[in-house]
């Protein structure tokens, strides 16, 4: 990658729960495209927090897979499971800034208890948190003691607070807090940080400046700025791609592996083959 001043640093983002198919080679692909425009850097990180899902072998696949395609990146590769002190630092900040809360319900008491016919023009991709089971605005918080950390903790967003950012492939992009989405999960019980919090302390501690990634996480991006507000740091700039969509329209990664870039090489389709379909 060019060696220069640029200030530009983007990151490839991949997790190890599954093979990658053409909806990631698409993404990936710009996200490199343009770090390289830009005479940056693109950083590789290993989302491996999901225990349950991942697997090495992915991991390797993976690997094998970016460099098949073509794409380079700076190493060291960052691995999630490796930063785990960072995740506990920034929930310790949160939590001593009062902007989290425990929840102790279950899974199937907030599907049963969530709101069921969402606000009008809302567009949820989670159902949103039931108002009725926050505590009190400004109630004590437990302490981030042994059995702190293995509880389940949320963010707690402000009702109807607009947020905006400026998306480079979409536009302007807009949510009111409350209503396209609720208080998130940010700690999980289990000891790990949920996706939203690891996504956002590395995207802001490693001082990313563009972020590449599929358009399926752009309501993720408003928990994020969020996030990396309330932690004190400056948000980088976005960029989400139009998802690849199969013959049917279905969005590939609902798919079996029919589009896997696996599949794809064993049937002797070569990388530029496939990145001249984009
Ligand atoms: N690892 C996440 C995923 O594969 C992407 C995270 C991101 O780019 O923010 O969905």
């Amino acid at each position: 990658m060019a060696n220069s001043l640029s200030s530009y640093l983007g990151r490839l983002a991949p997790s190890p729960t599954g093979l990658l198919h053409l909806g990631h080679a698409r993404t990936f692909w710009v996200a490199h495209q343009r770090a390289q425009a830009a005479g940056g850097r693109l950083l590789l990180r290993n989302d491996d927090l999901d225990s349950i899902r991942i697997r090495s072998d992915f991991v390797a696949a993976m690997l094998d897979d970016l460099r098949w395609l073509g794409l380079t990146w700076a190493k060291p590769m960052i691995t999630q499971s490796e930063r785990l002190p960072r995740y506990r630092a920034a929930l310790v900040q949160l939590h001593a800034a009062g902007l989290i809360f425990p929840c102790a319900h279950s899974r199937r008491e907030l599907a049963e208890a969530s709101v069921s016919a969402p606000h009008e023009g809302a567009n949820l991709d989670e159902p949103l948190y039931p108002p009725a089971f926050r505590p009190a605005l400004g109630a004590p918080l437990p302490p981030l003691d042994a059995a702190g950390w293995g509880t389940n903790w949320r963010f707690r967003v402000s009702d109807g607070e607009l947020l905006t950012f400026a998306d480079g492939y979409f536009g302007t992009q807009e949510a009111t807090a409350g209503r396209d989405f609720g208080d998130f999960l940010v700690w999980r019980k289990d000891g790990v940080p949920s996706y939203q919090l690891a996504c956002a302390v590395d995207d802001a501690e490693l001082a990313i400046t563009e972020v590449v990634r599929g358009a399926d996480l752009i309501k993720s991006t408003f928990r994020q700025l969020l996030l990396i507000r309330a932690l004190g740091h400056e948000v980088p700039a976005y960029h989400h791609c139009p998802l690849v969509l199969d013959e049917r329209g279905e969005r590939l990664a609902k798919r079996a592996d029919a589009l896997a870039l696996r599949t794809l090489r064993a049937q002797g389709v070569t990388p530029a083959e496939l990145l001249a379909r984009f």
